[in-house]
């Protein structure tokens, strides 16, 4: 059997478990990061990620100093706007939009779009460049054993690790998680989502549009022109079976129905990839940290993709754990730091996850009178411009 030591050991090589690696990489930690799948870097590929990630403002200071910004710039698209619109009435036409311009709130966007596949290729790319990160795809961690002094995890290839500080990065049914017997909690809702791109005649503008009508919210997120064309990545959430009828529609008849459900805000919608499909739940570890294991992102919080939080959400993990590493570099992985970590990150984890839990289940509703009573909070809450400029930074993650 090979023993090595490392800093860090990073379980899960998706797209947080590859900025933990480049952000405490780049802080020159030993790093060693292990995933049983290899990323999938091309948008054609089986596989590929299809999703987009609106990294919100506070996440830019994240991807800089795991120097992975100036690579990611290029391809990413400014959201300037979110709108909001009610289409819940007898017919699927917008009756109330409400339009949240960063500029109320800030010199900069709200944030910047990336498709997910991108982000994977660049940050392996990222990866490269760091002679202290060793990525190890096709590898994962089969077993956990923590230690006062070390977490010993041996990998699937045969190797025992000894690392100071275990980052849980593997998901949302996390090996680590288990392996620590660390309990959780699952909200289900019966509903999944389809992520693809299309592309439409309208120029989209930068504003980023969620379409409330039933079964969840329609959400066009802007990507740069393809060949030409206005684009947009598309979450359309729905109750599951008719998630999958629509997933195995014939292309014509499915770009009529989503152009439908749309509003037809942009023109006729063209669908121009695969349509993934991916389930929806809510998710919270009962603790954020164990005997020298820090958990995060998936591992430790789930939440239907509502606001662009999922993985913002997991970039705030990182600042915090690299901001008590910073703070005691020698101590890294002891007790008290990652007790401070959970303390720190486990009661706004728990209040961003009930909020959409909250936002979901206004979404998903049927009934006319409850439809009619969510377009009217949400044309309430926008006449009130303190509320609504508090919403907003809220929503960014730049507090109140
Ligand atoms: C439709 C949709 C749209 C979304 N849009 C946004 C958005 O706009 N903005 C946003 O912030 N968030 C968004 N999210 C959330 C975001 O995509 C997720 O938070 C993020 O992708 C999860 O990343 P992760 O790395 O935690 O998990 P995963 O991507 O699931 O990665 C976990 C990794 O762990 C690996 N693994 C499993 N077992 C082992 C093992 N034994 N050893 C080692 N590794 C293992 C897996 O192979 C996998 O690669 C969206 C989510 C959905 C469903």
């Amino acid at each position: 059997m090979t023993r090595i030591s490392t800093d860090i050991l990073i379980s899960g090589g998706g797209v947080a478990g590859l900025t933990a690696a480049a952000l405490f990489g780049s802080e020159g930690y030993s790093v060693l990061c292990v995933d049983p799948a290899a990323p999938v870097t091309e948008e054609s590929a089986e596989g590929a990620d299809l999703r987009t990630t609106a990294f919100l403002q506070p996440s830019l200071q994240v991807l800089k100093t795991a120097g992975l910004w100036d690579r990611l710039a290029p391809f990413a698209t400014d959201l300037q706007v979110m709108r909001i619109v009610d289409a819940g009435g007898k017919i699927p036409s917008p009756r109330v939009t409400r339009n949240f311009n960063a500029r109320d709130v800030s010199d900069l966007p709200f944030g910047w779009n990336l498709p997910n596949w991108l982000l994977r290729r660049e940050m392996v790319r990222r990866l490269e460049d760091l002679p202290n990160v060793d990525f190890r795809p096709g590898t994962g961690t089969a077993s956990v054993l923590t230690r006062d002094s070390a977490a010993l995890v041996d990998l699937s290839d045969g190797t025992r690790v000894s690392a100071r500080l275990l980052i849980g990065a593997d998901g949302r049914n996390s090996p680590v998680r288990e392996a620590l017997g660390i309990g959780l909690r699952t909200m289900r809702y019966g509903q999944k989502a389809l992520a693809f791109a299309v592309t439409h005649p309208e120029p989209h503008g930068n504003v980023s549009t969620e379409i409330h009508r039933s079964g969840g919210p329609f959400t066009l997120v802007p990507l740069p022109d393809r060949d030409g064309r206005p684009c947009s990545a598309i979450v359309w959430m729905e109750r599951g079976p008719e998630a999958l009828r629509l997933a195995a529609l014939p292309e014509a008849e499915f770009n009529a129905e989503m152009t439908a459900r749309s509003g037809a805000i942009y023109g006729p919608l063209r669908l121009e990839t695969r349509r993934t499909v991916w389930p929806i739940i809510s998710q919270v570890a009962h603790r954020m940290s164990g005997e020298r294991t820090a958990l995060i992102a998936e591992a430790a919080h789930v939440m239907p993709p509502i606001g662009a939080q999922g993985l913002n959400m997991s970039l705030a993990d990182l600042r915090v754990l690299l901001d008590l590493c910073r703070a005691a570099p020698n101590r890294i992985g002891e007790e008290a730091m990652l007790d401070l970590y959970h303390r720190r990150r486990h009661p706004e984890v728990l209040a961003r996850v009930t909020g959409i839990d909250l936002l979901n289940r206004a979404s998903m509703q049927s009934a006319q009178p409850l439809r009619d009573l969510r377009a009217a909070g949400v044309a309430s809450l926008y006449a009130l411009k303190p509320i609504r400029k508090t919403l907003m930074r809220l929503g960014m993650g730049t507090g109140a």
